[in-house]
């Protein structure tokens, strides 16, 4: 009763904007399901329009993508945190990242039972506070990180805490200690690889920043934090449709809370999709984090009502209450439609689960 649409031509528009912007290699973040846009058929679209480096979160991600026949080159942005791990990645031919000691060692040595050299990425903390080595103390392990001897860095990288700020001051120190690190690596005799350290608003915004490769996910949705200049798309929509129909009387309540009262007869009609599905969420700050986009919805929602569309037969329909966790009440009152009509509405594709149909159209 619900598909997600991913409209093919407009994504290709996004990745020929984002490919027309840098000369730097583009590694697509596919976490999350590919943000949402289904890993396996997104990453043969990105294939198909040359873009041929993938990065995930899970070693699950990177495997599907593996069976599915994909040789290209895949990096784990979260490092393997035991013997098992380690050997999965090398027979996967995964490209690991290591962040500490107790990485860059499993790795190492996965790679000697395995009797193999083994490519990764260097991962160092800038200030995010996550995984990575922390960049003013990773010159006491230059030594540790020359004596691996069944690792080959081929890549270094950082992440942003603050990409999406306008506050420039906080990016570029980040930038900076980056740059600082791969100096002192590099003095050390320690090779960095192709370093990368901006995410899609890093990327959009600071040119400057590019160096050897981007890691992009959002943009390639066109469902960015900071102000859409660059032409993207915004990518996915869901389609649903009406799956009942009624009259109600003036001066009915409608939704949790009977936030709305009907002003005249009104024939509704439900469509069962909801806030479960992304769907009502604040539309100039796209997140990636459900308990975030509940928190918007909670706040917002009042305010919210009276400007929540959706399509039907190419018409727009009022949605009416709030938005329930699996269903939405719409106003039909002036439509001619059915039980079964098609309706269309704005989603984050990242929200939606994976269980649901995608259809690139
Ligand atoms: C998610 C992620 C990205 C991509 O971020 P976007 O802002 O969606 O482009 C890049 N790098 C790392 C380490 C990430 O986790």
């Amino acid at each position: 009763m619900k598909t997600l649409v991913i409209e093919k031509e407009k994504l290709k528009h996004n990745i020929d904007i984002l490919k027309s912007m840098t000369s730097s290699t583009i590694i697509a973040v596919l976490k999350g399901n590919g943000y949402g846009l289904g890993i396996v058929e997104f990453a043969r679209f990105l294939l198909d329009n040359g873009i041929d480096y993938f990065a995930v979160s899970e070693i699950s991600e990177a495997i599907k993508l593996r069976e599915e026949g994909f040789e290209n080159n895949i990096l784990l942005l979260t490092p393997a945190s035991s013997d098992e791990e380690a050997e999965t990645i090398v027979q996967y031919n995964i490209i690991p990242s290591i962040g500490s000691l107790n990485s860059a060692t499993l790795i190492n040595e996965a790679g000697k039972r395995l009797d193999r050299i083994i490519d990764v990425h260097l991962k160092i903390d800038t200030g995010f506070g996550r995984f990575g080595f922390i960049w003013n103390s990773i010159g006491d392990c230059h030594s540790f990180l020359k004596s691996l001897e069944n690792i080959r860095i081929v890549g270094t990288y950082s992440h942003l805490s603050f990409s999406f700020s306008k506050k420039a001051k906080l990016i570029q120190v980040q930038y900076e200690r980056f740059l600082k690190c791969v100096e002192g690596l590099n003095q050390n005799g320690i090779r960095t690889g192709m370093l990368h350290i901006a995410n899609s608003c890093a990327f959009l915004q600071y040119e400057s920043m590019h160096l050897d490769a981007v890691r992009i996910g959002s943009a390639f949705l066109g469902r960015i934090p900071i102000e859409n200049k660059y032409g993207l798309n915004r990518i996915g929509y869901m389609k649903s449709k009406i799956i009942e129909l009624k009259e109600l009387p003036k001066g009915y309540y409608i939704g949790y809370a009977n936030t709305y009262k009907t002003k005249r007869p009104t024939r509704i009609g439900i469509v069962p999709v909801g806030y479960k599905d992304g769907f009502g969420v604040e539309k100039t700050k796209d997140t990636f984090r459900f308990l975030d986009i509940l928190r918007y919805i909670y706040h917002d929602l009042k305010l919210f009502n009276k400007r929540i569309y959706v399509r039907v037969k190419g018409k727009k329909a009022k949605v009416l209450g709030r938005i329930s966790m699996y269903n939405i009440v719409i106003d039909t009152t002036d439509l001619d439609v059915s039980i079964g009509d098609e309706v269309l509405l704005d989603v984050n594709p990242v929200l939606i689960e994976t269980s649901i149909k995608r259809e690139y159209l």
